[in-house]
């Protein structure tokens, strides 16, 4: 079976994050990856967690207690384009994750936006590891989701080949949008 994006992302970051690594979710939402990159960067590790809604912070960490791993994550109720002020400058980054749209269960009206979200890659990308990799799942069968996918697909093609791979991924003959997903690899 082909993996869908969702899931070809985990098994990305189950390559590329070994303990001891820092990493970034930057939209926690309800902590899916949040837990999955805690168990990957160990004890000695540290992941970085963002979301603007304290309802999404307050459901991850419960589930980073029930499964030990609040230890090595710290979670900002903070948008991530502002992630710059929380992570200090001399952490280098093994990967960071960013699933779009809105909160499942949660509002609808709050969604992720192309400005924001390319502002918080921007910040991301100078301070990636070699090797070291940025994935965005994109969702855009909401309201406003064709605009922030348009947004990011318009600024990763524009990303220089010298630098980075950036590869599309998702399957092409889906009703409704699927989610696909981009990976960004620094070179
Ligand atoms: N669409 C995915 C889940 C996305 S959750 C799925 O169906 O599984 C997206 C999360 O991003 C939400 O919890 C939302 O609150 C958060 N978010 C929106 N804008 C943000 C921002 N600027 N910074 C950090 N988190 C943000």
């Amino acid at each position: 079976m082909i993996e869908n994006a969702l899931s070809y992302s985990h098994s990305l970051l189950k390559r590329t994050v070994i303990n001891g690594d820092n990493v970034i979710d930057a939209t926690v939402g309800n902590g899916g990856d949040t837990v999955l990159l805690a168990k990957l960067v160990g004890k000695t590790g540290h992941v970085f967690g963002f979301d603007i809604q304290s309802q999404a912070i307050k459901t991850t960490k419960e589930k980073l207690v029930l499964t030990s791993l609040l230890e090595q994550v710290t979670l900002y109720n903070e948008g991530h384009e502002n992630l710059d002020l929380f992570i200090p400058k001399t952490i280098e980054i093994a990967a960071a994750v960013f699933n779009l749209g809105y909160l499942p269960k949660g509002d609808k009206q709050i969604i992720t936006k192309g400005e924001t979200t390319i502002q918080a890659v921007e910040t991301i990308l100078p301070r990636l590891r070699k090797g070291g990799l940025l994935l965005l799942t994109v969702y855009s069968g909401h309201p406003g989701g064709e605009i922030e996918k348009d947004a990011i697909l318009n600024f990763s093609k524009r990303l220089s080949q010298d630098l980075y791979s950036v590869l599309y991924y998702g399957f092409i003959n889906q009703k409704n949008s699927p989610p696909f997903l981009i990976v960004i690899e620094k070179k």
